[in-house]
């Protein structure tokens, strides 16, 4: 059941951490492990860490970007330790476990951490759909990686324990994974440079807006569809 939920981390710097993060996701069922442009080796600090979950190490997939490692995913959340100026919907671990665990019995889902010091950059909090904060010491909420990983790792197992079967595929909402959003943002800041709306220059902040506002409304395939089609039509329209 948790085949599909994947934990993808970004820019990790300490080997040590990947592979206590192996240790945590093994222990609560999960395999795979996708690590974005990371900043150390898979070496013997990280198979020590790792301890049985070593095979989860020799399997984990390596990639340049966050967009890579989540192309093929319909739900993706990031983590952070603190809430940025982003206005992004927000999820509680527990509240992450229930979606993961339903959605992720159709499609991929990916849990997204961040970098030791930094954590996330906005740019990569914006390709998430939630953002999901464990809510700790307001003086002092960051833990260490590998165990936020097992925190939210724990609330994934304890709900696909009692997560339903999926309901047939036909009666089920099928979200369009995150590589066919960034395709029609794609679409969409074309039709609206067309259209003369958007000033490339001047664009400021408005195709982040846009981002925000198709992410909280988090269209279905079908009604990307119909937006894929309404940009189409913008872009066959003559400019005077
Ligand atoms: N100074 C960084 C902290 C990075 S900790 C920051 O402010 O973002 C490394 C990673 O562990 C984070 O990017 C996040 O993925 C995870 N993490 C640590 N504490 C967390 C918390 N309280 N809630 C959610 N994720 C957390």
């Amino acid at each position: 059941m948790l085949d599909k939920v994947r934990i993808v981390l970004v820019g990790t710097t300490h080997s040590g951490n990947i592979g206590s993060v192996a240790r945590a996701m093994k222990t609560m069922g999960l395999s795979q492990l996708v690590l974005v442009d990371p900043q150390c080796e898979i070496d013997g600090q990280a198979m020590a860490l790792a301890a049985g979950a070593s095979d989860l190490l020799r399997d984990a997939l390596i990639v340049p970007t966050l967009t890579d490692a989540i192309a093929d995913c319909a739900l993706v959340a990031g983590t952070s330790a603190r809430s940025r100026s982003l206005p992004w919907p927000m999820l509680s671990p527990r509240e992450l476990g229930e979606k993961a665990a339903v959605e992720g019995q159709q499609a991929g889902v990916a849990l997204v951490f961040g970098r030791e010091r930094s954590g996330l950059s906005n740019d990569e909090l914006q390709q998430c759909h939630f953002h999901v904060c464990i809510d700790a010491n307001p003086e002092y909420s960051s833990l260490n990686l590998a165990q936020a990983v097992q925190i939210l790792c724990y609330e994934v197992r304890m709900a696909s324990l009692a997560a339903k079967p999926a309901v047939a595929e036909e009666e089920s909402v099928v979200y369009p994974p995150a590589k066919a959003m960034e395709n029609f943002y794609e679409h969409l800041e074309q039709s609206l440079d067309h259209s003369g709306f958007l000033i490339k220059a001047h664009q400021g902040k408005v195709m982040e807006k846009l981002r925000c506002l198709f992410n909280r409304a988090r269209p279905d395939e079908h009604e990307l569809n119909i937006l894929r089609g309404i940009l189409s039509s913008i872009l066959r329209l003559k400019r005077d």
